[in-house]
């Protein structure tokens, strides 16, 4: 699974919304923002809530977009 905004790769898309939300900068948010997310939210969810809800919903959407990942 790559990482839609730098092209890193990881064995798991759950590894990838994990490195999104833990990277953070201007393009990964961004990028999360124009998938009609909310980058915000989705690492407030991630801090506040037990579970993994918020690297679940972003894991969805990396698996989607792989293949326009070039
Ligand atoms: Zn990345």
């Amino acid at each position: 699974m790559k990482c839609p905004v730098c092209k890193k790769e990881w064995p798991t898309s759950m590894q990838v919304a994990r490195h999104i939300l833990g990277t953070g900068d201007k393009p990964h948010r961004e990028w999360v923002d124009g998938q009609g997310l909310s980058f915000f939210d989705l690492l407030v969810e991630q801090a506040l809530s037990p579970g993994n809800k918020s690297y679940q919903i972003l894991s969805e959407v990396i698996e989607k977009v792989q293949a326009e990942i070039r």
